[in-house]
C-alpha cells in the first residue's frame, strides 16, 4: 500500500510555488506512478459471532472500516453470501447437475465418467431445511444509516443513499444471522471425517473493486477473491470446542488448548461459553473450524512460522499427523530460500472440509496426506500472498501452487528427474480430447470441470516449468522471487507476471503470454532430413505445431561427445544463458514464420548416434515420437 499514498500526497504538493522544488516533485510523481502497483481497496473487519452449537446458527456483527482508494465515486457495493448456494435450486445446485450430464468416457468397469464434482453432485438439491445454508443480512448502515439491499442469491447489492468518494474511508455495520450448512463443498458442519464446524467463506465478505470494476461473480463452486485488509474476529461458543483458524489467538491464556504457553485443557471458567479472540492482518480472507476432539503439534521455525497442526484426537490418525507435521518442518527451509519467507507469524494445517482448500494462513485438508499439505500451503503464495484474482486468473493461483508443490515434493525426496511430469501428461491427454479451453477462460465459465481443472492446475504449472526451458532454469529461479517481492499484497495479473519475467530475463516473452494464455494453440517440432554438406551434415528441424518455440537440439556423437544446438526464435529478441556443461552452439534466430530450419554442425552424418529435440523435456511438444532419431 505505501506506493498508493506516497503518489497520491507527493502529487498534491506538486502545486507548491517553489519551482525548483516543483519540477522536482513532478518528476516524483511521474517516478512513482510509473511503479507497477495500483490503486487497491482496503479494509479493516471487526467480526463478533454468537455460535449455538444445537441450532447450527450464528448471529453476528460485522463492522467494517473500507477505504475507497479508487479514483472513482461508488453509489453501490456488494458483499458476497456464500452459503445461500447451499440451497435446493441455487446456481450452484443447477451448475453441478447440469454439468454431471457430460460423460467424460468410461472407467475400466465400462460405466461411465460424469463431469461433476463428486463431492457435490446432485446433494444441494436434497438438503432438509435444517441442513442448508444460509447467510442472511438483517441491515447494513453506512456511516450509521440504514441502506437498501436487493439479493441476488449469493450477492448482496446495497444501494447507498449516499456515495463514496474517491479516497475516503467510511464505516460499515452489518448484522447477520447464519446457519451452517450440512458439508457439501469446503463449507459446513459435519464433514465425512465427523468434524464438527469447517468454517469458510461464512460471512458478509466484501466484493473487491478494483481497475477492472466490481468482481461480483455469483458463487458456482469455486474461487474467492476479496479485499486486502486486517480482521479482529471474536468468536463466542461452547467452551467445549477447540478452534483453529485464520490469524493468532489474542487470549491464549484464556482459550487454552495448548495456543501460547497453555496446557491442552480447555478454558478454566466455569462459564458454558468462551470467546476466542483472533486477529489477522494484511489479509483477504479469513477461516476458522471448530471440533470438541481437537488436538495439536506445534513447530516453531527459526526465523519462521510458528506452525500448527490441529486434528481429531484419533490413535490411528496420530502418527500420520506427526509425519505431515515433521515433513512441512524440514520442508520450509527449502521453501522460503525457493519462493521467499512466508511473512505471518502462524499458519494453521486444520483437520476439516472435504479435501484441501487453502485459505489466508490456514488450510483445511480432509486427512495427514503429506501431498495436499504442501499443496494447501504453496498457496500461501499464490492465493495469500499474491492474491491473484483467480476468477479471470485461476492457474496464476492452481498452476503455480501445483508447480511449486511439484518441486517441492521432489526435492523432499531428492530425487533429480523431471518434477512435472503428471502435468503435461493431463495437458497432452485433454489436448487430444478436444475439450481443452483457453486460460483465459473465466474460472467459472469452463465449458467442464474437466476443462477448468487441466487448464488451471496443468497448463498453469507447465507456464513455469516451460518457462524454465525458454528463458533458462536459474533465471526462473530469479523470476520467482522477483514475483514474490515485487507483487506480493498487490493482487498481480498475468501481463504482471510476465514483466518481472522480461525484466529479469531480458527476453521479451508477450508471445508466450499471448500462445500459452490467450490460445489453444499447441507446440509440435520435429527432426526432418539430414544431409551431407561438404563435410559437415546439417539438420531440418521443422514447425509442425501452430505455436512458435525456441529449440534445443542435443546432437550425441558416435565417439560419445555431445553438443547442444540452441536456436532462439525471433520474438525474443534474446538467448537464454547455456545451462548444462554440454558445449552449446547458439544458431541464428528462427523467424516465426518459418516451417523449417536447418543448421549445419562440425562433423558428418556417419559420426551422429542420436538427435534430439529438447531433451530436457520441459517444452510441451505434443507429438515427442518425431522429436528423436538414433541413427542405426
Ligand atoms: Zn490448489
Amino acid at each position: 500500500m505505501p506506493g498508493i499514498f506516497v503518489s497520491a500526497i507527493i502529487c498534491k504538493i506538486k502545486t507548491m510555488k517553489k519551482i525548483g522544488l516543483l519540477s522536482s516533485l513532478i518528476i516524483a510523481c511521474l517516478i512513482v506512478k510509473a511503479q507497477p502497483d495500483r490503486w487497491q481497496q482496503r479494509i479493516a473487519y471487526n467480526i463478533s459471532v454468537n455460535m449455538n452449537v444445537t441450532a447450527n446458527q450464528f448471529t453476528g456483527i460485522e463492522k467494517i472500516d473500507y477505504w475507497n482508494n479508487s479514483p472513482d465515486t461508488l453509489n453501490r457495493v456488494f458483499f458476497h453470501l456464500y452459503w445461500n448456494a447451499f440451497q435446493p435450486n441455487s446456481m450452484m445446485d443447477i451448475r453441478s447437475r447440469e454439468l454431471g450430464k457430460t460423460v467424460l468416457g468410461t472407467d475400466r468397469e465400462g460405466n461411465p465418467i460424469y463431469d461433476w464434482d463428486d463431492r457435490v453432485k446432485d446433494r444441494i438439491q436434497h438438503l432438509q431445511p435444517n441442513e442448508i445454508g444460509y447467510d442472511s443480512a438483517v441491515y447494513v448502515k453506512l456511516n450509521g444509516i440504514a441502506q437498501k439491499l436487493i439479493y441476488h442469491e449469493t450477492i448482496l447489492e446495497v444501494q447507498l443513499k449516499t456515495p463514496l468518494l474517491p479516497h475516503s474511508k467510511n464505516s460499515f455495520e452489518v448484522s447477520f444471522n447464519c446457519q451452517v450448512p450440512l458439508q457439501v463443498r469446503r463449507s459446513g458442519r459435519d464433514n465425512a471425517e465427523g468434524i464438527r464446524y469447517s468454517m469458510s467463506q461464512w460471512y458478509p465478505k466484501m466484493v473487491e473493486y478494483d481497475y477492472q470494476g466490481w468482481n461480483a461473480n455469483p458463487y458456482i463452486a469455486r474461487e474467492f477473491y476479496g479485499v486486502w485488509g486486517d480482521f479482529n474476529v471474536n468468536i463466542t461458543i461452547d467452551k467445549n470446542y477447540m478452534l483453529a483458524a485464520s490469524g493468532t489467538v489474542q487470549n491464549a491464556n484464556e482459550v487454552r488448548y495448548g495456543y501460547g504457553e497453555s496446557t491442552d485443557h480447555g478454558p478454566q471458567s466455569t462459564a458454558k461459553t468462551v470467546t476466542w479472540k483472533f486477529a489477522a492482518k494484511n489479509v483477504h480472507d479469513f477461516v476458522w473450524a471448530a471440533d470438541t476432539a481437537f488436538t495439536m503439534i506445534k513447530k516453531q521455525m527459526p526465523n519462521g512460522p510458528l506452525f500448527y497442526f490441529v486434528y481429531k484426537k484419533v490413535d490411528s490418525l496420530q502418527s500420520a499427523w506427526e509425519n505431515v507435521a515433521n515433513t512441512i518442518e524440514k520442508a520450509y527451509p527449502y521453501i522460503a530460500k525457493t519462493f521467499g519467507a512466508y511473512p505471518y507469524k502462524n499458519y494453521s494445517f486444520i483437520q476439516g472440509g472435504d479435501g484441501g482448500m487453502e485459505y489466508p494462513m490456514a488450510t483445511l485438508i480432509k486427512n495427514a496426506s503429506v501431498g495436499t499439505a504442501i499443496h494447501e500451503f504453496m498457496h500461501s503464495w499464490y492465493q495469500g500472498l499474491m492474491g491473484t484474482n483467480e476468477s479471470l486468473f485461476p492457474w496464476m493461483d492452481e498452476g503455480f501452487t501445483t508447480y511449486a508443490e511439484q518441486r517441492v515434493s521432489n526435492w523432499l525426496r531428492g530425487d533429480t528427474a523431471f518434477a512435472f511430469t503428471n502435468s503435461y501428461g493431463s495437458y497432452f491427454r485433454i489436448v487430444k480430447s478436444g475439450k481443452e479451453e483457453a486460460l483465459t477462460t473465466h474460472a467459472d465459465h469452463y465449458n467442464t470441470n474437466y476443462g477448468y481443472s487441466v487448464a488451471s492446475y496443468s497448463k498453469g504449472s507447465i507456464f513455469l516449468s516451460q518457462l524454465g526451458y525458454i528463458v533458462g532454469d536459474s533465471l526462473l529461479n530469479r523470476i520467482l522471487l522477483e514475483y514474490y517481492n515485487e507483487w506480493r499484497f498487490k493482487h498481480p495479473n498475468a501481463n504482471d507476471f510476465v514483466r518481472i519475467a522480461e525484466k529479469v530475463s531480458g527476453i521479451e516473452l508477450q508471445w508466450y503470454k499471448e500462445y500459452w494464455v490467450y490460445t489453444t494453440r499447441t507446440i509440435d517440432y520435429a527432426i526432418g532430413d539430414i544431409n551431407m554438406n561438404g563435410n559437415n551434415a546439417s539438420i531440418v528441424i521443422k514447425r509442425l505445431g501452430l505455436m512458435p518455440m525456441p529449440v534445443d537440439v542435443l546432437v550425441t556423437y558416435k565417439d560419445g561427445t555431445q553438443e547442444l544446438h540452441y536456436i532462439p526464435m525471433n520474438l525474443m529478441y534474446g538467448e537464454k544463458p547455456a545451462e548444462n556443461g554440454i558445449k552449446r552452439f547458439v544458431h541464428d534466430e528462427w523467424k516465426w514464420v518459418d516451417p523449417e530450419y536447418s543448421f549445419s554442425i562440425s562433423k558428418a552424418v556417419t559420426d551422429i548416434k542420436s538427435i534430439e529435440i529438447d531433451p530436457s523435456q520441459r517444452m510441451a511438444d505434443l507429438n515427442r515420437v518425431n522429436n528423436k532419431i538414433v541413427v542405426p
